[in-house]
């Protein structure tokens, strides 16, 4: 599901709908970059113009998840910062997303609230400033590790003092 979402070739009309896949995004006001399972943009004659496309078009960003609802706001924090790119690029106001889980096939509305987006900022904000400083913050395995797709580059199970720590250790072993 999640391979088809992101299929850059794929971009359809369906009905009034047209259906971009792997739309690739950026915010310079988070310094961050993305990629966007789909995001459909609807005719509204209060949309934006879209290149080679006739008429105008409202955008809303629709991100697919493997398993089911969690009990934290991180796929709702994800969805917003990616309305918060595609509003940040095409000049426009987005006020909600949905997320459609595969285990359950439903799909929840999400609404872009000042308190969401604030909590986007930030935590890019934090992010920015940890980057900017070079320190990488040590990380402990939690129940959220099993699900989540950094896994393979987090390593959270290879308790190391630091990250030079680790650096030194791989070299030390070859
Ligand atoms: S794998 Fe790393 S990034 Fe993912 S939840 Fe665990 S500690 Fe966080």
């Amino acid at each position: 599901m999640h391979t088809r979402a992101h299929d850059e070739a794929l971009t359809e009309m369906r009905g009034d709908k047209l259906i971009v896949r792997g739309m690739r995004v950026k915010a310079d006001r988070l310094a961050a970059t993305g990629i966007c399972d789909v995001v459909e943009f609807t005719k509204d004659p209060k949309g934006i113009i879209l290149h080679g496309r006739e008429g105008k078009w409202s955008p809303r960003p629709v991100e697919y998840k493997r398993g089911k609802e969690k009990n934290d706001h991180s796929d709702e924090l994800q969805l917003c910062g990616q309305a918060i790119c595609l509003e940040e690029m095409l000049c426009c106001r987005i006020e909600t997303g949905d997320l459609f889980y595969g285990e359950t096939h439903r799909r929840t509305l999400v609404e872009f609230t000042p308190e969401l987006r604030q909590m986007v900022v930030n935590a890019f904000t934090e992010m920015n400033e940890l980057f900017n400083k070079g320190y990488t913050p040590k990380v402990h395995m939690n129940k959220l590790c099993q699900s989540c797709s950094l896994k393979d580059i987090c390593v959270p199970e290879v308790e190391q003092k630091s990250v030079k720590e680790y650096f030194i250790n791989s070299l030390k072993n070859g």
